[in-house]
């Protein structure tokens, strides 16, 4: 699979660090050197529903924003925004968005028993039990699917369940919990994949993926409910999109590439959600960056902090701005924590090696 290259960049294999932006030739400071596309997946999460606009993610210091949309219980900063929306998702997605919310709606009683139910101390699950989970969430939608009158030629064909009893009995401890925040991340990132195809093959699938995302058993369970929940809910023609082979890479993919929707541009002290652009998720973490990261709208854009030399590698961090403030360990633990790397940047280097700051 060939790697990207824009004006400015192009994407290369760094020794030690997986991929990175190196610069094609010398870049004055303040050139914007690439501008993202709209997100392949994100999360608006639930307690900020009423606060973020679903379009262009504004945030507007806590305040309820004044254009809601009652059907799929979107909000939004502006008509305009709630129009650009609209016709983005088009006819499915709109059906699609509506059916969420009236499930989510529905199930506000399992919402509130899920919520908090990660025990802190809960191990991650072996890679063992992760396949097996999602074969069996495989299995519960093939049930499901079986169980449902086949009004619709869209649909996979029947599993071979044993009797229609059995099919429904499965199902019905799939609803029990009830996690909206990952069925919202889901369904955005199953329209993605229907909406355009080609950008989720070449963008999407190229990403560094994270094998190990779950923290949890009870992380991975939410998980499997949910794409079980989303094969439920979903209208038939998005049924191709909705599996769990799409739902494992926006996982995995999300892991160690999604960037949080703050408040602020990048510094911002509400994390409302994250969202996954596959176009900007090639630079690697340096806390000294050259790059800095502004959102514009739904998308970013990064401009070099400083002249950047032709082939030195574009950084930007990962940490918000907390860089400054951090020492080397402090930094190291979050970075390790967080996106499961030790910081080998020369500022860390030369913090370690010399007793600066430790
Ligand atoms: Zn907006
Ligand atoms: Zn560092």
């Amino acid at each position: 699979m060939s790697l990207p290259t824009h004006e400015h960049l192009s994407v290369q294999t760094i020794p030690n660090a997986g991929r990175g932006a190196i610069a094609n030739h010398h870049i004055p400071a303040g050139t914007t050197i690439l501008s993202s596309a709209e997100p392949a997946a994100h999360v608006i999460f639930r307690q900020y529903r009423k606060e973020v606009c679903a379009h262009c993610f504004e945030y507007d210091r806590g305040r309820t924003l004044p254009v809601r949309d009652s059907e799929t219980g979107k909000v939004f900063s502006s008509d305009r925004c709630r129009e650009a929306w609209l016709s983005e998702h088009g006819v499915l997605g709109n059906e699609a968005w509506r059916a969420l919310h009236v499930f989510v709606q529905s199930k506000s009683k399992a919402i509130a028993r899920s919520s908090g139910a990660l025990p802190s101390s809960s191990m991650k699950p072996s890679r063992e039990v992760v396949e097996r989970a999602w074969s069996k969430a495989e299995e519960q939608v093939r049930l499901y699917t079986w169980s449902q009158p086949m009004d619709d030629a869209s649909r996979p064909p029947p599993a071979r369940a044993s009797n229609r009893t059995q099919a429904k009995s499965l199902s019905q401890p799939w609803t029990k919990h009830v996690d909206p925040n990952i069925l919202s991340y889901f369904l955005s990132g199953v329209l993605f994949r229907s909406l355009h195809p080609n950008h989720w093959q070449k963008d999407v699938l190229c990403l560094a993926m994270d094998e190990e995302p779950y923290r949890s058993t009870e992380d991975l369970a939410a998980h499997c409910n949910s794409f079980v929940q989303l094969c439920t809910i979903v209208p038939g023609p998005l049924l191709e999109s909705c599996t769990a082979d799409v739902c494992r890479t926006l996982i995995n993919a999300g892991s160690h590439n999604a960037f949080g929707i703050r408040s602020g541009s990048d510094d911002g002290e509400e994390y409302a959600g994250y969202a996954l652009y596959p176009s900007a998720s090639y630079f690697n973490h340096s806390c000294t960056p050259n790059i800095l990261k502004r959102r514009v709208g739904g998308s970013w854009e990064f401009v070099t902090a400083r002249d950047v030399d032709e082939s030195e590698e574009c950084c930007i961090t990962y940490l918000g701005g907390d860089e400054k403030h951090l020492t080397v360990s402090e930094r190291r633990a979050r970075l390790s924590e967080t996106w499961g790397f030790e910081c080998i940047c020369g500022r860390c280097l030369f913090e370690a090696g010399s007793g600066v700051m430790i």
